[in-house]
């Protein structure tokens, strides 16, 4: 598949320190649809919806948080700051009475880009178990 592929080949450069793209909607180097901000969250439109509503919620400072399984202890604090944000983007999304979060970690979850984020979907009916 080109997108387990594409996963294996994003994980390469996991570690390495090197930017993504999320730094540079960080920065508003390239647009994105804002959907909520403050000095720690960023949360803004996914560019390939797989739902009606489809939000990413992202640490605006990466600090090592490459994907979750590299939380640390340190990381307690933003981690609850992001699960928050997505609350917040449900409320405004018009889901909040039903909706999911997804973070996908690593190449066999197929994790594409390595600055952690979470995924709120929602506006249509959400099966189990995801794909
Ligand atoms: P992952 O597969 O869990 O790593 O999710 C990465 C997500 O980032 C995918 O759903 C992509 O559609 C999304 N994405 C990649 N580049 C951009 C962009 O420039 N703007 C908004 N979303 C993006």
């Amino acid at each position: 598949h080109d997108e387990e592929a594409a996963a294996k080949a994003a994980a390469i450069n996991a570690d390495s320190g090197v930017p993504t793209i999320f730094d540079k909607i960080i920065a508003k180097e390239i647009p994105s649809t804002i959907v909520y901000e403050d000095d720690k969250v960023l949360a803004f439109k996914d560019i390939n919806p797989q739902a009606p509503v489809h939000v990413l919620v992202i640490p605006k400072f990466r600090d090592g948080l490459t994907q979750l399984g590299k939380a640390e202890p340190r990381h307690g604090e933003i981690l609850g700051q992001l699960l928050y944000a997505a609350k917040i983007v449900a409320e405004k999304g018009g889901i909040v009475d039903g909706f999911r979060v997804v973070i996908n970690n690593g190449p066999s979850a197929c994790q594409s880009v390595y600055h952690l984020h979470l995924h709120v979907l929602g506006g249509r009916q959400m099966n189990w178990p995801p794909g």
